[in-house]
């Protein structure tokens, strides 16, 4: 079946709303993926954030081989089973809230950051929450009205629920500073919400929707200091920028803040379906019993999963490795930044292998390029590379390939990521 076939076929049973591209997918392994017409793709997407362990790690594959003998879904809340204690284990020993932690599992991203809202709301007694401007926490009513992007996120879909407000997020390449940040939030203290009634603040270590917007270390310093000053919590969304992707475990971990509560999921299970909040013990305990779970919340296919990626994680050394990618692939980015005409390659950033790249139509006015920035993931593609764009502006492409990805591959990718940028350059005027 060719993809144009499956396109037609998918326009008239698919709704609208889901956005897609044409590669339809027949089978992955590690960094690489073959779609319906036997075209050959580096992956760089990773699933969003997702196969930060690769596509089917044989370890991973095992573990659920085993699990599915075994069996498939009991529901924790009727029939518990030992792998979600163990992962609960492993995730409060590793979340690095410098305090005693329990830990919750259910399906989603957007379903954590929920979660991570009741627990919080439960333990302070309090309505508010602060995102920030820029944030993306999920596509639920709770997690579109934390959400700091209205087009395409929010378009259409409100009311949405009440008691959440946006501070803005620092942007040192557009200028916003981190005293910029903070005057904004102090602002909104001013003139939206007693601080007393702010339950939690919800922040991306590094945004990922976003932008790739790296937080200044200092920025979330000062947070967790106004969250001690009244008694408000602070929530890590871990979900794009953790599992191994900074070179750290977690974002957070390279500002050394201490959050009180961490959302995980995507790259935690390796390609199956789970999400965990973990955080200090008092502050998780505070949800009365009943309060918490889901029918599939923790599939023990999932938590098998997520247990054996934990050790390949381990195993490979994932955050070292993790390290090194995002030297090799922002040291080649810059130099080609540098070249002659190359002007409207903005910015390059990141954090360890989550790394992006901003594209403008000049870099003294710092305009917005989205068209040149939707040419480069078009060659990419069309050469064989997955490519995602990101930011409010949609002007920043995102590289996320999977940490276990070959040397020669990704050896192979920068070569046509190279091309790409240099075909779009040449392609598009602004
Ligand atoms: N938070 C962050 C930081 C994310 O990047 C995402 C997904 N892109 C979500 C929440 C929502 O996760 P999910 O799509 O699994 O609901």
């Amino acid at each position: 079946m060719l993809s144009t076939e499956l396109q037609a076929r998918q326009k008239a049973a698919v709704a609208a709303g889901i956005g897609t591209r044409g590669i339809y997918a027949e089978r992955a392994e590690n960094a690489e993926l073959w779609d319906v017409n036997g075209k050959r793709y580096i992956d760089f997407a990773a699933g969003i954030a997702v196969n930060n362990t690769g596509h089917r790690h044989p370890k991973v594959m095992e573990a659920v081989r085993q699990q599915a003998e075994q069996f498939t879904h009991t529901c924790f809340h009727v029939a518990p089973y030992e792998s979600y204690v163990r992962l609960a284990e492993r995730l409060n020993a590793i979340v690095p809230t410098g305090a005693e932690n329990r830990t919750m599992l259910v399906t989603t991203g957007a379903e954590a950051v929920e979660n991570s809202v009741k627990i919080a709301r439960a333990y302070t007694q309090r309505p508010g929450i602060i995102a920030f401007s820029g944030a993306f926490h999920g596509r639920t009513m709770l997690g579109m009205a934390l959400t700091g992007k209205v087009n395409p996120y929010k378009k259409n879909f409100g009311p949405f629920p009440s008691e959440i407000f946006h501070a803005p997020f620092p942007n040192p390449f557009l200028g916003i500073s981190v005293d910029d940040a903070i005057a904004g939030l102090e602002s909104l203290f001013a003139s939206d919400i007693d601080p007393q009634r702010i339950a939690a603040f919800i922040v991306e270590p590094v945004q990922g929707e976003g932008g790739f917007n790296v937080a200044p270390a200092e920025f979330l310093i000062r947070l967790r200091e106004i969250a001690d000053q009244h008694g408000i919590l602070l929530i890590c969304d871990e979900i794009q920028s953790g599992m191994a992707r900074t070179g750290k475990m977690f974002g957070i971990e390279h500002s050394g803040v201490r959050p009180d509560l961490v959302t995980m999921a995507k790259g935690i299970a390796g390609g199956f379906p789970l999400s965990a909040v973990t955080g200090r013990a008092e502050v998780m305990n505070a949800a009365h019993t009943g309060g918490l779970g889901g029918t599939y919340a923790g599939n023990p296919l999932a938590t098998a999963a997520a247990n054996a990626v934990l050790d390949v994680i381990e195993e490979e050394n994932l955050c070292a490795r993790a390290a090194m990618i995002g030297e090799r692939v922002t040291s080649r980015l810059r130099a080609i930044a540098q070249r002659q005409g190359m002007e409207r390659l903005g910015d390059v950033r990141g954090l360890g292998a989550m790394i992006a790249f901003e594209l403008v139509t000049d870099r003294a006015s710092k305009n917005a390029a989205p068209q040149l920035t939707n040419r480069i993931v078009a060659e990419a593609e069309e050469r064989g590379l997955i490519l995602l764009a990101c930011g409010t502006r949609a002007n920043v492409v995102r590289l996320l390939p999977p940490l276990t990805i070959e040397e020669q591959t990704l050896g192979e990718a920068l070569d046509i990521l190279e091309a790409s940028i240099e075909a779009a350059f040449s392609a598009v005027e602004v």
